[in-house]
Formats: structure tokens, sequence, C-alpha cells
């Protein structure tokens, strides 16, 4: 038996995983999500999402794949043309990648709006807290004054000048019913999910299969390598990308991947 597996079930802080365990990324991430429930950012539900996410992510290999990484750059590159570009906040998300979001928010420039499918202005309000304390300026979704049309009452709730008013829309770990209601609204929709399978990435723009512990800081760097970039040449990149074909290879990936 190998040290790693004295790695207790439960740990602390974060740094008692040892990097070299083998699987070491999906240990961090499970502590971060167990630490969202503690603080109240993360709805019990967001476990079950984890769970999920993780069971992809091994039969991905744990790594961004070539089609993640041409998806992470036509997202930088919409986020990049955007009028209004807003980045959408679940308790996952704030859980796993609250500095990384407010990162790549501050390089492309857009907002961050919290948006919860289990909503409650406690953990709104803790979420838009934990943003700030990883740097975040303005946080919206908390006025909640616009609905998207065709979701239940408290489903559709968004900021009349954030999610309601962008025209490009990054919604990570998104449900099915809104991800198609905001396709419905005619905005760029990009969806990062490690299910290709979910109706979220098959309904965005630039569906991204990747851990979003992976996704969001390889965004930034193509959106940091892309900022100088001219008009031509990022609508190039948009218009090269192939949603379908980026399923297809995620799909093809978790089929017949080598686990060894
Ligand atoms: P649908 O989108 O069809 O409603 P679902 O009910 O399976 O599917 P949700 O529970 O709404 O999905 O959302 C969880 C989704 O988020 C799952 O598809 C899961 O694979 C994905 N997911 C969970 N953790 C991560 C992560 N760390 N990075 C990327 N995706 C993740």
């Amino acid at each position: 038996m190998s040290d790693h597996e004295t790695v207790p079930a439960e740990v602390d802080h974060e740094e008692e995983i040892p990097e070299d365990h083998p699987r070491y990324q999906d240990l961090i991430t499970r502590h971060r999500i167990e630490r969202g429930v503690e603080m109240g950012i993360t709805h019990l539900q967001g476990m079950h999402a984890e769970g999920r996410g993780s069971a992809f992510d091994y039969l991905l290999g744990e790594e961004t794949i070539p089609s993640a990484d041409e998806a992470e750059r036509a997202a930088a590159a919409h986020l990049l043309l955007a009028d209004h570009p807003v980045l959408s906040i679940n308790g996952n998300v704030a859980a796993l990648v609250p500095e990384e979001m407010v990162e790549l928010a501050d390089v492309v420039g857009a907002d961050l709006e919290v948006n919860l499918f289990n909503r409650t202005p406690e953990r709104i309000q803790a979420i838009a807290d934990h943003l700030r304390d990883h740097g975040a300026e303005d946080v919206k979704g908390i006025t909640a004054d616009a609905r998207i049309p065709g979701l239940e009452h408290e489903r559709s709730k968004v900021d009349a000048d954030g999610i309601y008013d962008a025209d490009v829309v990054l919604v990570p770990l998104e449900d099915g019913d809104r991800a198609e209601a905001l396709d419905a609204m005619g905005k760029t929709e990009i969806v990062i999910d490690l299910n290709p399978l979910s109706r979220s990435p098959r309904v965005a723009d630039v569906p991204i299969v990747d851990n979003i512990i992976r996704a969001v800081p390889n965004m930034t760097a193509h959106a940091r390598e892309l900022s100088e970039a001219d008009e031509a040449t990022l609508r190039e990149i948009v218009d090269a990308f192939d949603p379908a074909a980026a399923l297809e290879a995620a799909e093809a990936r978790i089929r017949s991947g080598d686990l060894a």
C-alpha cells in the first residue's frame, strides 16, 4: 500500500493533500466543495454535481484535452469581442475558482454576476462577499430586477444591467433549462461542463468539456495572449471553432480513453 492511500478522507486544509498524490486535483476539488457547503456558499446538491463531474474527469484523464484547449481559446476570443460579457457564478464555481473568475473578469473586462439554482438571499450575499474577499469590486446578481423569459420565477431572476443585458455569457456548470432559456434569448453562450452529453454544453456556442479548475486559468492565459490581437484575428478564431466537433472529441475520449 502506498503512502498516498493514507490521506484522510477529511482534511482541514488544502496543504494536507500531497501535491504528488495521483488524484490530487480531485481531492482538492472535493475539499473546496466541502468547505463551500460549510461556509454556506455551496448548496448540498452541489456535492452531487461535483461527484458527477469527478467521474467524467476521471474518464477524460483529468487533463485539458486538445479540443477543450481550442474551445477555451475560442471562448477567450468571444469574451474579448463582446460588448458586454458577463461571467455567471454559482455555489460550486464560487467554492472552486473564486480568484480565477475575478482574474478572468479583469482580463476580458467582464461583469461577475451571482446566479443560483437554489436561490436564497443569504447564499447570494455569502457568495458576493466571498468574491469580494478574492478581489472582486463590483458583484451583480443581488438586485435581480429582470427575468429570463420561459423560466419558473426563482430560476429566472437576473440583473437588468448584468446577464439580462449581456451579449456573451459564461455559464459554468449551468442547469440545462437555464442554458436553453439563455440560448433562446439569443446570447452567445459559453458553457463549462465535464459531461459532453448534458443539455447545457449541447446548446452552447462554445462548449468547454474540461474541469473548471483547469478551464478558467487556461481561458485567462489565452485572453492575455490575445489581448493585443485585432478584431479580424479574433473573429477568425471564433468562426473556425466547431462546437459539434468539440463535443464529439470529448465524448470519444471519454468512451475510448486509456485509463492506464
Ligand atoms: P443537465 O445539464 O442536463 O440538467 P445535470 O442535471 O447532470 O445535467 P447539473 O447537476 O445541473 O447537471 O450540473 C452539474 C454538471 O456540472 C454535471 O454535468 C457535471 O458533469 C458538471 N461539473 C461538476 N463539477 C464540475 C467541474 N469541476 N468542472 C466542470 N464541470 C463540472
